[in-house]
């Protein structure tokens, strides 16, 4: 993937973490614009009782739960560096949770739009503590002009979003399957234009990855500029010689860094 101009290098932490206000976290180097509105909406909808989850939506919330909430490995007298790597490994975790349950194709599309804000929030855990093994597994550049950012990741600012991401997806998680039938809200669509290849990848077995340039059904274009629009049920793209398909194979983790962050 071509590196992406993320967006948002100021969200407001206050918004997203009501009742946990991490006042000296340096939260500017996430990219929590989208997770904030995402997380915001899912909590009115929840509590409006606009929004019941289904069976999927509630088994993907709770995959991403566990790992949220995981504790520490437990360890006596270990080093500083070796406490620092548990807790990034566990941010790291959350990131391939939800970009798993965002690609499984199961789940509904506001819990589609909500695992991708979180996968952008965590996107600087992609590669950190360990990089992904398969040498063709997706990898996403930096913040665009911010070199060397993620070098270290923010971990402070990582941890601090849990408090809150652990109650929204505590709610999300905890709808019985013996409740009233699912309702599910719509979403904003969506829709950018993109100068640039996508890759779509494929995963053949555990740990193998394999990855092809799309091209347009039509004429064989590959470099765009794109018009993709997203309703998180279904990816378009549109090409400059008129063809819009959605015949490409992408995933939405193959756009999600091209969500808009406003
Ligand atoms: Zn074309």
């Amino acid at each position: 993937m071509q590196p992406l101009r993320l967006g948002d290098t100021g969200g407001k932490p206050g918004a997203m973490t009501s009742g946990h206000e991490p006042s000296e976290t340096p939260l500017g180097s996430l990219a929590t614009r989208a997770l904030t509105r995402e997380a915001q909406r899912a909590r009115q909808l929840l509590a409006a009782g606009k929004w019941r989850p289904t069976t999927a939506d509630s088994t993907a919330a709770a995959a991403v739960l566990a790992r949220l909430a995981a504790q520490l490995p437990p360890r006596r007298d270990a080093a500083t560096r070796t406490l620092a790597t548990d807790r990034d490994r566990r941010l790291q975790r959350i990131l391939r949770t939800a970009l798993h349950h965002l690609d499984a194709g199961a789940v509904s599309p506001p819990t589609a739009a909500l695992l991708a804000a979180v996968a952008r929030a965590f996107l600087p855990w992609h590669a950190a503590p360990a990089p992904p093994v398969a040498a063709a597994a997706p990898r996403y550049e930096p913040l665009a002009g911010r070199p060397g950012e993620l070098a270290v990741p923010p971990t402070e600012a990582g941890d601090a979003l849990l408090p809150s991401l652990i109650a929204l997806f505590a709610m999300l998680a905890s709808r019985s399957s013996t409740g009233p039938d699912p309702l599910t809200p719509p979403v904003e669509p969506w829709q950018v234009r993109y100068v640039g290849h996508f890759r779509r990848y494929g995963r053949p077995a555990l740990g193998v990855w394999t990855a092809e340039t799309v091209s347009c059904p039509a004429c064989g274009r590959k470099a765009g500029p794109w018009t993709v629009a997203c309703d998180w049920r279904q990816i378009s793209l549109g090409c400059p010689c008129g063809v819009v398909t959605q015949d490409h194979g992408l995933a939405f983790s193959e756009v999600w860094l091209l969500l808009p962050d406003t």
